[in-house]
């Protein structure tokens, strides 16, 4: 049977057994599926000594299968590709742990004399049902995902029909991003945040925007995964650092004593030197550690929660806060909330959104809330579009609000207009 046959015969078997799955698994039906490509095939079989090259392409395999969950499953195809599927994950955060594990071990991979192999691993991601109805196109979609990674030559790649995704895909966006930092064509906007108790503003959340030449105002939500599959990630988390510091600098010169929330990404928290980067801007600026929150997504955190653990012990050992964004969203227990260095839980917008009308949302914000009480964190509501939900979420003992009832992320002269006279406040007085 010739290679291509071969191939194809176990594909089926690959889209058989992701049928099977679903069939018997009809309360969590959510799959993903890895095609996984390694550059460095070619001087893989190469490796000297007769049969020596395809024995290293098994090991490979069996350490990749050693890096999967249970029940998880690795086909090695006949061309040297692999076909991976990630059973009964509960969001992408779970296929993003698994990439980066397969990542790590593959790009510190040593052969049995202990010499590094150069693998160049190159990976393609598929969800279902997100991205596919069914196994086949699923596993097709992968593949798609896969030809992408390596057309623009990054180390891993979502399937995404995303209009933004698509259209940002083809950019070299190591150098775009460097050229809109050179160029100022980065800012960053300043959303306010209340203190529902006493309705005073109590810090600022920094917000990333992007106004491109050609393509006009680029979201966060679009650009920042781009930015996070290169190294770009880290210049610009070093940016909004330095300039969300240096702000807070000028306004405790003004007697204006507010906090600063930035977002970070779980790309920063692999950087081993981030703990210490964080330190010297404080410094740098004349920051005050515990007015500064570092914002991590849940989703981001549970990618790989011993690592994060680490770090974010070292972060807050400098006395920075540290908050759970998109709070809700990205847990499979919550176990891991007892060990975790955290100060503060952000409630998901889409819990917010619907509070006033529907009763299940509103009981996972009490549920939140209570957690929030028992381990004594403190809590932000975010995306409160209504005042009648900010008033619900005070009543139900939420600390902290942030949404569009208040205000929407500013620059920072129309916050500082918006601080002299802040409407909604009136309205809350009246
Ligand atoms: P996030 O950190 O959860 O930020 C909240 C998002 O909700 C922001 O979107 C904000 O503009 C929006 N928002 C605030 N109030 C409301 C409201 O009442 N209703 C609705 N519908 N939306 C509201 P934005 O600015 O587009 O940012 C999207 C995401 O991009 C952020 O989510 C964050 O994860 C990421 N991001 C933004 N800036 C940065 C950054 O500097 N670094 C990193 N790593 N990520 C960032
Ligand atoms: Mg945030
Ligand atoms: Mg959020």
């Amino acid at each position: 049977m010739d290679i291509l046959a071969q191939r194809s015969r176990q594909e089926t078997q690959v889209i058989d057994g992701i049928d099977a799955w679903l069939k018997s698994h009809p309360d969590q039906p959510r799959v993903a599926v890895i095609s996984l490509a390694m550059l460095g095939m070619p001087r893989l079989r190469a490796h000297p000594g007769g049969l020596a090259g395809e024995t290293l392409i098994r090991n490979i395999h069996a350490r990749i299968q050693q890096v999967l969950r249970p029940g998880d499953h690795c086909e090695l195809l006949s061309d040297g590709e692999c076909l991976i599927s990630l059973y009964g994950i509960k969001n992408v955060g779970h296929a993003q742990l698994a990439v980066r594990r397969l990542l790590h071990e593959l790009n510190n991979y040593s052969d049995e004399a202990g010499y590094r192999v150069h693998t160049g691993p190159r990976l393609g991601i598929a969800l279902f049902p997100d991205n596919a109805s069914n196994a086949p196109t699923l596993v097709h979609k992968a593949g798609l995902a896969l030809d992408m990674a390596k057309a623009a030559d990054q180390e891993f790649l979502f399937y995404s029909q995303g209009h933004g995704q698509e259209k940002l895909f083809n950019w070299n966006i190591d150098q775009e991003l460097e050229r809109a930092l050179r160029d100022d064509e980065l800012q960053l906007h300043y959303q306010p945040q209340l203190s529902l108790a006493n309705q005073e503003v109590s810090g600022v959340e920094a917000l990333l925007r992007w106004q491109h030449p050609e393509h006009g105002h680029i979201s966060p939500a679009d650009f920042i995964p781009l930015a996070e599959r290169s190294r770009i990630i880290h210049p610009l988390t070093r940016w909004c650092l330095h300039t969300c510091l240096r702000q807070l600098g000028e306004w405790a010169s003004l007697d204006r004593h507010r906090n600063m929330s930035v977002n970070i990404s779980s790309y920063n928290l692999s950087d081993p030197g981030f703990a210490e980067m964080v330190g010297n801007a404080l410094q740098l600026w004349h920051v005050p550690a515990p007015r500064l929150t570092l914002e991590i997504t849940e989703g981001a955190l549970l990618e790989d929660l011993d690592y994060a653990t680490g770090v974010l012990g070292s972060l807050r050992r400098l006395g920075v806060r540290i908050s759970i964004d998109d709070f809700g969203t990205g847990y499979s227990s919550l176990s891991y909330l007892k060990h975790l260095p955290v100060d503060e839980l952000k409630i998901d917008q889409s819990f917010v959104r619907n509070i006033l009308n529907d009763r299940h949302d509103r009981s996972i914000v009490e549920t939140i809330i209570k957690i929030a009480r028992d381990f004594n964190f403190s809590l932000v509501a975010e995306g409160i579009e209504q005042e009648a939900a900010l008033l619900l979420l005070d009543e139900m003992g939420c600390h902290t609000g942030q949404g569009y009832a208040i205000a929407r992320p500013l620059p920072h002269s129309a916050l500082m207009n918006w601080l002299e006279n802040p409407p909604a406040l009136k309205q809350h007085h009246a």
